[in-house]
C-alpha cells in the first residue's frame, strides 16, 4: 500500500466533497438530481478563463443548469477553434441561449505571459492572439506607464476584442439575421474584490461592424 501524500489527499478530498454535495442537495430537495437529469435549458453561454479562481457558477451565484460553460486560457474566441465554435453553435442553435458572455479577469496569467518576451512553449501559439490584441491597441497601452495598469487594460481590451470576435462568427450573425434574441457581452472579474465589471460592449446586431466582416444586413 502506498503512503498517502498531499496529492492523494487532495484527490480523495474531491470524492468526499462530492458526497457532501449530493447529501446537501438532497436535503434541500429530494428530487434535485431527478429534475436536473431531465435536461438543460440554460439562458447563458459563458466563455471564461480556465483559471481555477474564476468559476462561472460560484461568482454569479447560479446553480447547475443555469450557465453553459466554455473555458480556455485567457477566455479567447479564436475563429479556427473548433472546440469553441462547437460549443457556441450548440448553445446558440440548439439550446437557444439569450446571452453569450466573455468573462476575463484581472491578473490573468495568460495576458501577463503574452505581454512578456519569454518563450513558454506550445502555448506561445495561443498567446499570439493576445499579442495581436496588444498590437491593435499599442498606442493606448504604451502610453500607460504603470505596468499593473497596462496589464489590467490589456485584460479589458482582450475581452472587448473577443466580444467582437464572437459577433463576427457566422453562428452569431445568422442568429441575428433570423431574428433570434441574442446578446453578446463582455465582463471582467476582479479576483481581489469578487466584483464583475461590465465593459458595456453589449451587442445585439451587426450594425456597427466593419462591412468586410458582415455576412448579412442587421435584422430589422
Ligand atoms: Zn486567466
Amino acid at each position: 500500500m502506498c503512503a498517502q501524500n498531499d496529492n492523494s489527499i487532495s484527490y480523495q478530498k474531491l470524492l468526499e466533497g462530492n458526497q457532501k454535495f449530493v447529501a446537501d442537495a438532497l436535503k434541500i430537495d429530494p428530487d434535485y438530481f431527478a429534475k436536473l437529469a431531465k435536461g438543460q435549458s440554460p439562458p447563458v453561454l459563458w466563455i471564461g478563463c480556465a483559471d481555477s479562481r474564476v468559476p462561472a457558477n460560484q461568482i454569479t451565484n447560479t446553480k447547475p443548469g443555469e450557465i453553459f460553460v466554455h473555458r480556455n486560457i485567457a477566455n479567447m474566441v479564436i475563429h479556427t477553434d473548433m472546440n469553441m465554435l462547437s460549443v457556441l453553435d450548440y448553445a446558440v442553435n440548439v439550446l437557444k441561449v439569450k446571452h453569450v458572455i466573455v468573462t476575463g479577469h484581472y491578473g490573468c496569467g495568460g495576458v501577463i505571459a503574452a505581454m512578456s518576451n519569454k518563450e513558454f512553449g506550445l502555448i506561445d501559439n495561443w498567446l499570439r492572439h493576445i499579442k495581436d490584441v496588444y498590437r491593435l491597441h499599442a498606442d493606448e497601452l504604451v502610453a500607460i506607464e504603470d505596468e499593473q495598469e497596462r496589464v489590467d487594460r490589456l485584460v479589458e481590451l482582450n475581452v472587448i476584442e473577443n466580444v467582437y470576435n464572437l459577433c463576427k462568427t457566422t453562428i452569431v450573425q445568422n442568429a441575428w439575421a433570423n431574428g433570434q434574441d441574442l446578446s453578446v457581452h463582455g465582463w471582467v472579474y476582479s479576483i481581489e474584490t469578487g466584483i464583475i465589471k461590465d465593459m458595456e460592449v453589449s451587442t445585439t446586431d451587426n450594425g456597427k461592424m466593419e462591412s468586410v466582416f458582415r455576412f448579412s444586413p442587421p435584422a430589422p
